[in-house]
């Protein structure tokens, strides 16, 4: 199977599960499988097609990706063809004509052709090994993409009892699950239920102050790669658009209110890299599947979180670091709020407000997003079974990444505290910071409020921040929620103690960094993008386009991004070296392989490259002054071979134009990629290294604050976190000998 899948789809690993997908099909088990977006489905079914003798039967409802879907199956030289209103009658009766003499391997169809009886009798004369349900979840009422057409499929599935199904999908609640089951009559059938989440992806939610100026700056850094965002309204797509036109960054506008060629052919464009910015209504994004999509903003808040996931869930299919970036201001909640408040039925309204309030719960969070999201989808923890605790980074969400710093916050907290008491503990943290600012908003002066001695005695806090110390002081269980759907405070036992005896408290908040400054970190959790060439990157890729272009198909479907990078870091020089990259198969390298060859050896000649396919990192081509000879970046391996010449961190990061802190990360990262760095010398003295080492084992080694407030201020966090990562270093050492 491993050889299928290199040859006819260039991979090397299976993705989670689909091995064990595989499997269960081959042994023609029924199989129900739930995976995130992304996740790898398709070649869950397209792989056991190859193997198994006659045809298999996909059923999808995207007509828009069919052709997409076929061409790139055929790009692999795998027979296949699909059926659905875009055809012709005379080209139907072609693919039928093909499937008839057993010339196909893969049919995709859409549903509506299994309510047509003349069509269900031609399935009856195919020699069918497997029937594919994608989007599995559109048969069940339940779910929240019901399509009546589906329900034909349990038909289907009685006049075929010997042939295995497959139903996919990538959103099904266990009631969703159970009625897909049995709407099709899946017989003991074997269920995989993939992790949601998305290790490649980071999140991250920033105050919608000059976001304009903020976007911009995202879109310069993500030049030349593919956004999405995410408007709240159609006039706000085309607006933005416009501002970003006077800015000289191209965009196109897709909404629901543009006439369908409109908005097919902006979608095109994008999908064929013809433009890199798209600002959309949440009608965007059904009928795409570009797996390169490096950044979703969301300009407005999204209506749920179910929403939210789905729609990030565009970013980085493909597996390599991608961002997904929300503005959030509070404002905009009572945008929604005004829509919401129009709902004429009472549960909708309901089910509405308590959907928005978790969305501003996760905008609000002050623990990991990316742990939030996955609790909320259900599943316990992040790393199940790989001894990550509730405190481990994530090392994917603003809040992980963040650095903190602790405050004196003993001032505040009287304040906010008294307020919530003198305002007799019956509203939330937004109206607390509106009467301790001295807001003349109506509702404070109506309810007298502006006469309290509390009024306007906050000035050295936004109302942002004193919004966040009432959720630190939640956190800390001095305050506590009256009322889930209003979020109402009152002061606890403990804040009241706190307030008699006069108490310090310090909290801990992370550290300001002006919009101008807040810079996207450009790499996610895991699956890190390979350290690349860009300069070739950026040839292979307009290759790619040109390639794409003649042949009438999306540029991914030739290779997708990783290749390229894979290209852009291995430098393969010949047939043989070409073929081991990951993404090029038999198929394609046949196709492809001279023309992008010949570019990687124009390339390498010129910069005198070799090739270096033979996966040994610290090659000698590499640049050792630092990172930006001749455009060239190779972030950690610069870093590295700084260190290994016996540069110090701070000598490293003159040399390189790096903060001390990102040279510390670089660190970080290097040893938990194994890489066999000598730390010793830029470790502090041994009292010190002790010290450090005593004050983690006391609070365990997945958090810095902590370790960092028994220690003091006399010691830094860049030698708490390089002693932390000499402690890794040796732990992982140990445990190899062991
Ligand atoms: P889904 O249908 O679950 O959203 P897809 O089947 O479209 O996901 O796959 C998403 C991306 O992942 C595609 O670009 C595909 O080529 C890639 N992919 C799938 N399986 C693998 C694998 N084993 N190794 C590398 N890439 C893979
Ligand atoms: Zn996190």
């Amino acid at each position: 199977m491993r050889d299928l899948l290199k040859k006819h789809f260039g991979h090397d690993e299976f993705r989670p599960l689909q091995e064990e997908v595989i499997n269960s099909i081959l042994q023609r088990c029924d199989t129900l499988v739930i995976m995130p977006t992304g996740g790898g489905k398709s070649l869950c079914y397209q792989l056991p097609a190859l193997c198994l003798d006659g045809l298999t039967l996909v059923v999808s409802p995207l007509i828009a990706l069919m052709k997409d879907q076929v061409d790139a199956l055929k790009s692999n030289g795998i027979a296949a063809e699909f059926i659905n209103s875009s055809l012709t009658y005379a080209e139907i009766g072609r693919v039928q004509e093909q499937a008839r003499q057993g010339n196909l391997k893969i049919l995709y169809l859409a549903p509506e052709r299994l309510t047509l009886p003349d069509f269900r009798e031609f399935l009856g004369t195919l020699e069918v090994s497997l029937v594919a349900i994608d989007e599995a979840h559109c048969i069940s009422e339940w779910g929240h993409d019901f399509r009546p057409d589906y329900r034909a499929l349990g038909r289907l599935r009685h006049g075929m009892p010997a042939v295995p199904f497959i139903a996919l999908t990538a959103t099904a609640t266990d009631r969703v699950r159970e009625d897909i089951l049995a709407q099709l009559g899946l017989k003991q059938p074997q269920q995989f239920i993939a992790s949601f989440d998305r290790p490649n992806l980071r999140y991250e939610v920033r105050p919608k102050e000059r976001a304009f100026d903020q976007l911009v700056q995202l879109l310069r850094e993500r030049k030349g790669e593919s956004v999405i965002i995410y408007c709240f309204a159609r006039k706000d797509t085309e607006e933005l658009v416009d501002k970003l036109l006077d800015e000289s960054i191209d965009a196109l506008a897709y909404h629901a209110g543009m006439d369908a060629e409109t908005r097919r052919r902006n979608q095109e464009r994008f999908i064929r890299d013809e433009v890199d910015i798209i600002a959309a209504t949440i009608a965007f994004g059904m009928g795409i599947d570009k797996p390169d999509v490096r950044l979703v903003v969301h300009q407005e808040l999204p209506k749920s979180l179910e929403a939210y996931y789905q729609q990030t869930g565009r970013a980085g299919r493909d597996g390599l670091p991608s961002d997904c970036v929300l503005f959030y201001s509070y404002g905009d909640k009572v945008k929604q709020d005004f829509f919401i408040d129009r709902m004429e039925s009472v549960t909708e309204k309901h089910n509405a407000q308590r959907k928005l309030r978790q969305v501003i719960d996760y905008c609000q969070l002050r623990k990991c997003r990316r742990r939030y999201l996955l609790e909320y989808f259900g599943e316990e923890s992040i790393a199940q079974g790989t001894g990550e605790t509730e405190s481990e980074s994530c090392g994917g969400c603003d809040v992980c990444l963040a650095e903190r710093e602790e405050f004196d916050a003993t001032i505040i907290a009287q304040k906010v505290m008294s307020a919530v008491i003198r305002t007799g503990e019956r509203f939330g943290a937004g109206y607390i910071a509106q009467v301790l600012r001295g807001s003349a908003a109506e509702r404070v002066l109506r309810l007298g409020h502006d006469n309290l001695s509390v009024y306007g005695i906050v000035d050295d806090f936004s109302d942002a921040d004193v919004r966040e110390v009432c959720g630190m002081l939640l956190d800390k269980g001095m305050l506590y929620k009256n009322s889930e759907e209003y979020a109402t405070l009152g002061v606890s036992e403990e804040g009241r103690t706190f307030l008699k005896n006069r108490e310090r408290i310090v909290l801990s908040r992370r550290k300001k960094q002006k919009p101008e400054q807040a810079r996207a970190l450009t790499s996610g959790r895991s699956r890190e993008s390979i350290e690349h060439d860009p300069a070739l990157f950026e040839r292979l890729r307009a290759l790619r386009r040109r390639i794409a272009s003649d042949d009438g198909v999306p540029p991914y479907v030739v290779f997708g991004d990783a290749t390229l990078q894979q290209m852009a870091h291995y430098f393969p020089q010949n047939l043989n070296s070409l073929s081991h990259i990951s993404g090029v198969g038999a198929v394609k390298l046949k196709q492809y392989g001279d023309k992008f060859l010949a570019v990687i050896c124009e390339y390498a000649r010129e910069n005198n490259l070799k090739d270096r396919t033979e996966p040994v990192r610290n090659s000698r081509s590499m640049h050792t002054d630092g990172s930006h000879s001749n455009g060239r970046v190779y972030t950690y391996e610069s870093t590295k071979l700084l260190i290994e010449q016996g540069f110090s961190i701070r000598q490293a990061a003159r040399e390189r134009g790096l903060s001390v802190n990102t040279i510390v990360a670089h660190i970080e990262m290097l040893v938990r990629r194994g890489e066999a760095l000598d730390l010793v010398p830029l470790l502090p003295g041994n009292h010190r290294l002790e010290c450090i080492q005593g004050a983690f084992e006391k609070v365990g080694y997945t958090r810095l604050a902590p370790v960092k407030e028994l220690l003091g201020d006399e010691y830094s966090y860049e030698e708490i976190r390089l002693a932390r990562a000499y402690v890794r270093q040796q732990n992982s050492y140990q445990s190899m000998d062991g």
